[in-house]
Order: structure tokens, then sequence, then C-alpha cells
């Protein structure tokens, strides 16, 4: 699993990294990007999912090819 965070749409909160601080990072605006290349490990996929199902923005996306 990867997960990628539009930073187009992230308006910050920082929601994503309250619930799995080992995906994400946030700056000082509390704006989200992926940790490394946003690779999941598989322990943490469940994580990954509540973030994604917890972004008021829809920002974060499991990325798919
Ligand atoms: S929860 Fe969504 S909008 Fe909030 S910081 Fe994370 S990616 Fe951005």
């Amino acid at each position: 699993m990867k997960i990628r965070v539009d930073e187009e749409k992230c308006t910050g909160h920082a929601r994503c990294y309250g619930l799995a601080p080992e995906l994400f990072s946030v700056d000082d605006y509390g704006l989200s990007s992926v940790v490394g290349d946003g690779t999941v490990p598989s322990e943490l996929e469940d994580k990954a999912r509540l973030a994604i199902a917890n972004c008021p923005e829809y920002a974060i996306e499991e990325i798919t090819d």
C-alpha cells in the first residue's frame, strides 16, 4: 500500500498526523505530507485507512498503479 497527500486539497489541522504519526509529517502550518515515499508498512495499513477516512478534505489517497 502506498499513499499520498494532495497538497492542493490539504488545509492543515494535522488530523492525519494525530491518527498516524508514523505515516505523516506536518509543517508549522499543520499541512501534511507523507513520510518517505508514502509506502505504508503492512502493520500500519489500518492506520493509513483510518487517516484516509478521517481527512475532512479528502486529501489523502491511496496510490494504485
Ligand atoms: S487530515 Fe487531511 S487536511 Fe488535515 S492535515 Fe491531514 S491531509 Fe491535510
